[in-house]
């Protein structure tokens, strides 16, 4: 049997969106790549084959329904601690457990 390679367009596009971290409040800028293919099998709801003009407006689409997250993972971090740490200074009130609890809540909230 002999194979035979097909290859298909690729319509693809760069996208970069900025927004604020939700914690910290400073600008992020969130970039990705969107690649879709003009082949024989993408087709219309009429069984008709998605042209590239139909195929680079999906992409379009896409990019404009892209929302990416914002928040940096340092912060995200930071932010699950914060957390912890409140958790741990109001529900276990143990001396030594509320005094280390403490201590790290005002580190944190100092650092931010
Ligand atoms: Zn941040």
């Amino acid at each position: 049997m002999k194979a035979i390679k097909i290859s298909y367009e690729i319509v693809c596009a760069v996208a970069t969106k900025s927004g604020t971290c939700p914690i910290c409040n400073k600008n992020v800028s969130r970039k990705t790549k969107f690649e879709f293919t003009v082949n024989p099998f993408n087709k219309n709801s009429d069984g008709t084959v998605k042209t590239k003009k139909q195929v680079q407006e999906e992409l379009d689409n896409e990019i404009k329904k892209w929302l990416p997250d914002f928040t940096h993972e340092k912060c995200k971090t930071l932010k699950s601690i914060l957390d912890e740490a409140y958790i741990l200074k109001t529900e276990h009130p143990s001396k030594d457990c509320r005094h280390f609890a403490n201590n790290v809540y005002n580190f944190l909230k100092k650092e931010k």
